[in-house]
């Protein structure tokens, strides 16, 4: 069985390592190993340049997380990090100081920064990494070309324009969900250079060679959205042969982490499971998705959500540990056969 997923960072990640958990699960011979393919299709709009390093924050955190790097309390970064490199620069006045640049992370930077200069592109770049890491999925950068996602905010420092009302300036997304913890209202998020970014190779034949296409509970607007943006990977979920299922993020009518509900709210969607179904849309209706999992508690949209042309369960969301989801992912293979 092949299975492409998209993903942001920690939500995406975490689905995928109990995904794979489960894979492994099940496997006829028992040896842990997996009889399916996964393709892990990730969002690169919360790439930066910091310092002169090239980081890519979703890319990292899958690549640690089914690696076995991760930090379990932070959910992004390395296990036993250490900061000493981020406070020398913050000594010389230098900024970004608010961005969390680890000390063992910094190697990743460099290696990527070293092999892009190099000339390489970054699947190629990431599929090197990777061969540390053995995240036991092909982890493809959504795009090779540089597509950042930028946050349309009033000037934080107060500037006005010529008829008086508060400048629209865009900030980096990193700016706007780190510096400010996206308390700063959004007017809309624009991915600088997505026109003309194209996938990055295999990304296409991923979605249109699978068996199943999967939607994690990432982030629908700066994660998934990011990544359906991308010219050319709309369509060919819209039109892939498999069936699509989405985890919803929110749950109880809030995203269980992270400030979900900031970047829903700048796009006009209520922060509620049945609302992400709908802003996503039925397949059969032009939209993304034919199965959507909401969690127990809200068990009460089912009815909404079927109504939409989308078959809809309520199951246990909440990743609390890798056994709680691999249980998820089972619900999530289970409903795609039934
Ligand atoms: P990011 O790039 O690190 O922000 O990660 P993603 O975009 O992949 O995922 C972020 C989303 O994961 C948030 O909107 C959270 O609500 C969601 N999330 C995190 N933990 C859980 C969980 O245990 N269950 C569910 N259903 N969603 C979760
Ligand atoms: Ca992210």
């Amino acid at each position: 069985m092949r299975i492409a997923a998209l993903a942001g960072g920690i939500g995406g990640s975490r689905f995928i390592r109990g995904l794979l958990a489960h894979l492994a699960s099940t496997h006829p011979d028992g040896s842990g190993g997996t009889t399916a393919e996964v393709t892990v299709i990730g969002n690169t709009g919360d790439d930066i340049w910091v310092h002169g390093l090239r980081v890519c924050p979703d890319l990292d955190t899958v690549m640690y997380t089914l690696g076995g790097g991760i930090s379990a309390e932070r959910g992004w970064g390395r296990e036993g990090e250490t900061f000493t490199a981020k406070a020398e620069l913050a000594s010389y006045g230098v900024e970004p100081t608010w961005f969390g640049l680890g000390d063992k992370d910094i190697a990743t930077h460099l290696v990527r920064t070293a092999s892009l200069a190099a000339g390489y592109s970054l699947s190629e770049v990431t599929a090197a990494l990777c061969t540390r890491w053995q995240p036991g999925v092909q982890l493809l950068p959504m795009s090779d070309d540089r597509a950042e996602t930028h946050v349309v905010v009033d000037d934080p420092n107060g500037a006005m324009d010529d008829s008086g009302r508060p400048l629209q300036i865009a900030i980096h997304f990193q700016e706007w969900w780190i510096r400010y913890r996206a308390t700063l209202p959004a007017h809309s998020f624009a991915i600088i250079g997505i026109e003309t970014a194209t996938p990055a190779p295999g990304v296409l034949e991923a979605i249109t060679n699978a068996d199943l296409i999967i939607f994690p509970p990432s982030n629908p607007v700066v994660s998934i959205g990011t990544i359906l943006a991308v010219p050319g990977i709309a369509d060919a979920i819209r039109s892939a042969a498999a069936p699509v299922i989405g985890v919803s993020p929110i749950v109880g009518g809030a995203p269980v982490r992270g400030m979900a509900d900031a970047c829903l709210r700048a796009i006009g969607v209520e922060t509620s499971a049945a609302a992400v179904a709908t802003h996503y849309g039925a397949r059969t209706n032009g939209g993304f998705i034919d199965t959507w999992l909401v969690d127990e508690e809200d068990a009460g949209i089912v009815e909404v959500v079927s109504d939409l042309g989308i078959s809809c369960r309520a199951i246990p969301l909440l990743m609390t540990d890798v056994a709680a989801t691999a249980r998820m992912a089972a619900e999530c293979l289970q409903a795609v056969n039934s």
